[in-house]
């Protein structure tokens, strides 16, 4: 008999993954979706995955953004996905510079540790898509399959020759394309 599957994640980079990077936006004004990335979530909302976006946003502690500055933003992001009828179920940032040595600022597991805890999922039922070596980095960590998108500074992450994500994709909606179709 086949086993009910469990809910699988999409853990989500926010700057150059869903939005285009303004590099520590502080306006709400500002946000823009990428090209593709609301047909790339709404493939995989339609699919069954919850989504949950995992942001580095080290502004905060370099004094660069506020914390409301940047909540307003991804306030703003949830409100242009609505439109859309996408729901994010949670967003998590880290605050911390690399200096800091925290244990949320990607690649490094605690926002997925928590995002897992806190909506009671398994951390290899996810994928982690992003355009960073950090996002490919977390995947890895958490044992879930990893996804670089070309968008943002993924196609400089992908020329550098370091990462080793399962798939490579132009953008969220191919990554989103390519995670249905395995059927995993
Ligand atoms: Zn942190």
């Amino acid at each position: 008999m086949e086993k009910k599957r469990r809910k699988r994640y999409a853990l989500l980079d926010r700057d150059g993954t869903i939005m285009v990077d303004k590099i520590y936006q502080s306006d709400p004004a500002q946000t823009e979706l990428l090209p593709n990335a609301l047909e790339g979530l709404k493939l995989l909302a339609g699919a069954g995955f919850g989504l949950v976006v995992v942001t580095n946003q080290s502004g905060i502690n370099r004094g660069l953004i506020q914390p409301s500055e940047l909540e307003a933003v991804n306030r703003r992001l949830a409100e242009i996905l609505a439109v859309d009828g996408v729901a994010l179920e949670a967003v998590y940032y880290c605050p911390h510079t690399p200096d800091e040595d925290c244990c949320c600022r990607k690649p490094m597991p605690g926002m997925a540790l928590r995002a897992a805890r806190d909506l009671g999922f398994d951390p290899r039922d996810c994928v982690v898509i992003g355009d960073r070596e950090a996002d490919v980095a977390l995947g890895k960590a958490i044992g879930a399959m990893s996804v670089l998108v070309r968008t943002g500074g993924g196609r400089e992450t992908e020329a550098e020759g370091k990462v080793k994500a399962d798939h490579i994709a132009d953008d969220l909606k191919a990554a989103a394309e390519w995670m249905l179709e395995k059927e995993w």
